[in-house]
């Protein structure tokens, strides 16, 4: 039986990169330590900030809620979640459950907005009109523009200064891959620990688990009892991540330490690149909704366009549920 490297008690998670196993105590530290070091290190937060944490009800989320409302008195900012429902039946309403019970044992303030009301479609919706066109967009596309258009509209209206996302390590190199497998240049670049593109209207995000190893999480979340039913989005079998994140995970099982490799290359390449004005264009204004953009027309008008939903800018109605 593995012991702990620091006390000698039974070993509950093998940090390989650390070439030590550690006992639950001995991991939470380690990993709560990491947390606090990111936000301090990257100054993610200021004191006198609001941080929308950016919630979906998954192990990732619920750690970055938790744990950004750990260090809110310590750090002196406040929290609240978000979350976005998309509509997708048989997997978005368990996540939001288990969301909506830890959001009410930590006491944070949860504010739940939705595609059908935004857009006037939910995702389930708008994936017949995909197939009905023959998938020239899978459906990850367009739900991820979405919510991050929805997310950055919300977390304004609320008086947030700050969006706090779940995205770790395994996230960041898969989105990194991809990035390089489709010329992404301006998202290499924009891809970071805090978000370095700037508008009025975008609310700077901060990843505070990005350096961190999904399995880790997943143990942290596992040790914290911050439970996840393991339900799966039925569109996940169309993206292109998910054959990326297969390979991804081989290649770090035969070569151990292939993710924090991808990340540090991303990095240096961002920094080179945002060097040189043509990778790293300001974002100018949609002509249609007047949010953030890199066209003239931002992704998220583009693809109300193209599915015949509402256009113009969205209203919400935002009526948080008391933690
Ligand atoms: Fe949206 Fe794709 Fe994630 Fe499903 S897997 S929630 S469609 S981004
Ligand atoms: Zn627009």
């Amino acid at each position: 039986m593995a012991k702990c490297a620091f006390c000698g008690e039974r070993a509950a998670v093998q940090v390989s990169y650390l070439n030590a196993p550690l006992c639950a105590d001995h991991f939470v530290e380690f990993f709560e330590r990491r947390f606090l070091l990111m936000l301090r290190r990257y100054r993610m937060v200021e004191p006198g900030d609001v941080v929308a944490v950016a919630a979906s009800g998954g192990k990732d989320s619920l750690t970055t809620l938790y744990l950004m409302k750990k260090f809110s008195s310590e750090l002196g900012y406040e929290v609240f979640a978000l979350a976005v429902d998309e509509g997708i039946r048989g997997y978005r309403e368990h996540k939001l459950r288990a969301l909506r019970e830890v959001a009410a044992k930590l006491g944070v303030r949860l504010y739940v907005v939705s595609f059908e009301e935004a857009y006037g479609a939910t995702l389930d919706e708008m994936v017949e009109v995909l197939k009905h066109k023959g998938f020239e967009y899978k459906p990850c596309s367009v739900c991820g523009v979405f919510r991050r258009y929805l997310l950055n509209i919300a977390a304004r209206e609320l008086g947030a200064t700050k969006v706090a996302t779940g995205h770790n390590l395994d996230d960041e190199a898969q989105v990194f891959l991809m990035n390089v497998l489709r010329s992404g240049i301006p998202n290499i670049v924009r891809e970071s620990p805090v978000s370095l593109g700037k508008h009025p209207k975008l609310v700077t995000r901060i990843k505070p688990l990005f350096f961190v190893p999904e399995k880790e999480t997943l143990a942290y979340s596992l040790i914290k009892g911050l439970h996840t039913p393991f339900v799966e989005c039925p569109y996940v079998v169309y993206s292109v991540r998910h054959v990326v994140r297969r390979w991804l995970n081989r290649e770090e099982r035969e070569r151990p330490g292939a993710k924090y490799r991808l990340i540090a290359s991303s990095l240096i390449y961002s920094s080179l690149l945002s060097r040189t004005r043509k990778a790293f264009r300001p974002l100018s204004t949609c002509k249609v909704c007047g949010e953030p953009a890199s066209s003239e027309l931002c992704k998220a008008c583009e693809f109300r366009r193209y599915l015949g939903l509402r256009e113009g800018p969205l209203r919400l109605h935002l009526e948080g549920e008391e933690g």
